[in-house]
């Protein structure tokens, strides 16, 4: 038993109190010299006394004491309560070991954690050893070692639940030692962290993916500021983390969508909370890429967005072997052409956007005895030779048109844009033509030729299966009717064709082999009835069919391009007349010459700069040189037209309207225009003097013209009683049979007077 030092003090203070009072008290009784008789009343007296005030101390002692128990004994079950309550409240058992007594206390609280009352649980160590778990036994045995210098002790281990199931508990306590250092008492609390570490282990788990996984992770805040991204984000955008924590997602922004794009993003984020879908954003290295992305919005307990959680991956591989499988799917490998399935594909979107206005073409090539080749030179010459003529064929191609090998020696072609059957059928020559070289393969000189059939469209009730078929039957036709040639679906239109196809072969020999003239018809002053110039106009000396007019094959020209050439002839041959003219000093020659520019000319970039080279050429002054643009032409595209009809006026050249009344010009364009000469249409002089509405053009004609301050000049004067009208409403100058018509320029001497004089060639 240990000895109070508070009770020890208290009583040795009273023995010696006591002692005192009974020594003193005695001696000082004895010095008082009474009778035994008082001495013993006294003594008594004193010794009631003392007992008396004893007694009170005592009590006094007694009550204090009674006190202050109650209320270290209040204060410690406040206590208690406090720490059942703190125990309960966390969970957590309460477990008081007392080494010297080998005796261990577990709370009722540190036995529920385990399933089981306390009874059940007991109170020795050895009981609860039992229940530890066999790895954890070792550790969990010799904790006491591990205690730090305070002696605090923390261990982690796993017991047995009533269920069979092993609990994780954390155990947190300490050992109190006495005086002598001895340890006395080890106690602590004791927490279930079964759920804690399942949380900790499938949130290392989670951390493993999210460093490990091949997508891409983001994470923002509400404010979409980014909290969060994982390695793999890194490899693919090239943004480190660093980079990135604190910045806005839209730093990763391609361009390629438009608002609406994030807006329909955003609102699913915030309707649904889950948005997924294709996304183009940039790399680091300014490299656009596709990625396939999840967005997720985050809710926190109060149901608020508190994240977003973005997951990626790039897919510009799969992309790439999608469109890699996609080319596949729609190419020939051998001539790496578009193949049936791409064409046919083509072939019905043209359909769908064709109208009467935007007409095309579809044509099937199929290539003649290819079938020979094949068996007589073997497969892999034929393939070379597909090959070949793929690329022959793929370097005709111009925009808006789509080649296919359709299998075997055939092969497809659309024009998207195809105006008439004349053009397609030039497209159909060009192919023949191409093929037309031979091929050296392997050693060998191979001749090929093909067929073709085309097939207009858009035509009523057209269906791609109808477009093919017809273009089909076309090309049974082109084989039935000899092989190496063409046909329309219909007959009319193949022969259309040739006649213009062989125009055009024709033209260009003629060009080639000098059978075009110039032939030039005089321009007259009305008043006086002189000689004023000459209109240059091209003929045609073609050797079988004669001399043919312009009318006849200039519009051809126009179409296939070869007017440039045949206005620069004229041109230069017209300059190179006039100026022989001139050398001849003569009254009756024309002082200047009228060529005409042909409107697909007008609007193409450097007529002028060729004018002033021929000019050049042949040392006409600009003066004498007059150029003819019809109407229609500066109105096609007046802006264009006005530009060069001043750099042309800037030459010193002289500029007149044609067939002025046809072409519908606006009085505004008219008056800024810098021409110095309207050409009335024959077609108005024709009625005059009786047509009334010829009259009124006329007239009107004459009047505007003047009010301009230009001449004007009437064409297709054939009666005189037209120059006698025209003269009297003041019109100019004049042209027609009736002064002569367009014949040769004649040798300055001897021979007929020059062109203006004579009458009745052509
Ligand atoms: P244009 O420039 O209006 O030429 C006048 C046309 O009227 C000429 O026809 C001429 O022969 C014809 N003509 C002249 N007087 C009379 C007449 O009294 N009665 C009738 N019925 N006709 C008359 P042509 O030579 O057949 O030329 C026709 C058109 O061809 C020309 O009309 C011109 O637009 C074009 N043309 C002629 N030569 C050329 C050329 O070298 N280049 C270009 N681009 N076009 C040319
Ligand atoms: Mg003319
Ligand atoms: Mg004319």
């Amino acid at each position: 038993m240990r000895m109070d030092a508070g009770a020890l003090r208290l009583t040795l203070g009273y023995l010696l109190l006591a002692t005192l009072w009974v020594l003193l008290s005695d001696r000082l009784l004895a010095g008082l010299d009474l009778s035994v008789e008082r001495l013993e009343q006294l003594q008594s007296l004193k010794g009631v006394a003392f007992v008396a005030v004893t007694g009170i101390w005592l009590y006094l002692l007694l009550h204090c004491h009674a006190l202050a128990r109650e209320q270290s004994w209040l204060k410690l079950k406040a206590n208690t309560e406090r720490l059942n309550l703190a125990l309960d409240a966390a969970q957590d058992g309460l477990w008081d070991w007392d080494p010297g007594r080998r005796q261990v206390f577990f709370s009722p609280s540190y036995a529920a954690l385990l399933g089981l009352s306390q009874a059940e649980l007991g109170t020795t160590r050895e009981a609860w050893a039992a229940r530890l778990h066999p790895d954890d036994c070792e550790n969990a045995l010799h904790a006491l070692l591990a205690l730090d210098r305070h002696g605090h002790y923390q261990d982690t281990h796993r017991l047995r639940h009533r269920d069979g199931s092993y609990r994780w508990i954390l155990a947190r306590g300490r050992l109190l030692l006495d005086g002598q250092g001895q340890p006395y008492r080890f106690l602590g609390i004791a927490s279930d962290i079964t759920q804690r570490r399942a949380d900790e282990e499938s949130l290392r788990q989670a951390a493993a993916v999210f460093d490990a996984t091949h997508e891409g992770v983001l994470v923002t805040d509400r404010d979409q500021v980014v909290v969060h991204v994982n390695p793999a984000f890194t490899r693919i955008t090239g943004y480190s983390a660093e980079e990135m924590l604190g910045q806005q997602p839209s730093l990763l922004k391609s361009g390629r969508h438009d608002s609406a794009f994030y807006h329909a993003l955003w609102n699913a984020l915030q309707s649904r909370g889950a948005w997924s879908g294709e996304v183009w954003n940039r790399r680091k290295s300014g490299e656009i890429y596709p990625q396939w992305q999840s967005i997720r919005a985050i809710r926190d307990e109060s149901g608020q967005i508190s994240h977003y959680v973005a997951v990626f991956s790039d897919i510009s591989v799969l992309k790439r072997s999608q469109n890699e499988l996609d080319y596949l799917a729609h190419h020939d490998p051998l001539c790496n052409l578009p193949n049936r399935l791409l064409f046919t594909e083509r072939v019905e979107h043209a359909l769908e956007r064709a109208s009467p206005e935007q007409p095309g073409a579809v044509l099937l090539i199929d290539l003649d005895h290819f079938k020979h080749i094949n068996e007589s030179l073997g497969h892999n010459v034929g393939d070379l030779l597909l090959k070949a003529v793929g690329e022959r064929f793929s370097g005709l191609l111009s925009k808006g048109m789509t080649l296919a090998r359709l299998g075997g020696d055939e092969f497809g072609l659309l024009c998207e844009h195809c105006q008439d059957p004349a053009q397609a059928a030039g497209v159909a020559q060009r192919l023949l033509s191409c093929l037309g070289k031979p091929y050296q393969l392997n050693g060998h000189e191979l001749y090929l030729s093909a067929s073709i059939g085309i097939r207009l469209f858009p035509k009523d009730s057209d269906s791609l299966e109808r477009v093919l078929r017809d273009a089909d039957s076309a090309l049974f036709k082109a084989k039935s009717s000899g092989r190496e040639s063409y046909a329309f679906y219909a007959e009319e239109l193949t022969e259309f064709a040739r006649l213009r196809i062989e125009l055009v072969s024709a033209l260009h020999h003629a060009l080639e082999h000098d059978e075009l003239r110039v032939h030039y018809q005089p321009l007259h002053d009305l008043a006086d009835g002189a000689l004023i110039g000459a209109e240059a106009l091209v003929r045609w000396q073609h050797p079988q069919r004669g001399l043919v007019p312009p009318g006849e094959f200039i519009p051809v020209a126009e179409d296939s391009g070869l007017i440039g050439a045949i206005d620069a002839w004229v041109l230069e041959q017209a300059c190179r007349q006039m100026v022989r003219w001139q050398a001849q000093a003569q009254e009756q020659v024309p002082r200047f010459v009228a060529v005409n520019v042909s409107s697909r000319l007008f609007g193409r970039e450097g007529l002028d700069r060729q004018v002033a080279k021929v000019l050049n050429d042949t040392g006409l002054d600009p003066g004498r040189l007059e150029l003819e643009v019809t109407e229609s032409a500066i109105m096609a595209n007046p802006d264009a037209a006005l530009g060069l009809l001043h750099r042309l006026r800037a030459l010193g050249v002289r500029l007149a309207i044609d067939d002025f009344g046809t072409g519908y010009s606006s009085l505004a364009r008219l008056k800024r225009l810098p021409v110095h000469k309207l050409k009335l249409d024959q077609s108005f002089v024709r009625g005059l003097p009786h047509d009334a509405d010829d009259v009124a053009i006329t007239r009107a004609v004459v009047a505007l013209g003047h009010s301009l301050e230009l001449k004007v000049l009437a064409e297709g004067i054939e009666q005189p009683e037209q120059v006698k009208f025209l003269r009297q409403i003041g019109c100019d100058y004049g042209q027609g049979y009736h002064f002569g018509r367009p014949q040769p320029a004649v040798a300055p001497a001897p021979g007929p007077q020059p062109v203006c004089c004579s009458s009745g060639h052509d």
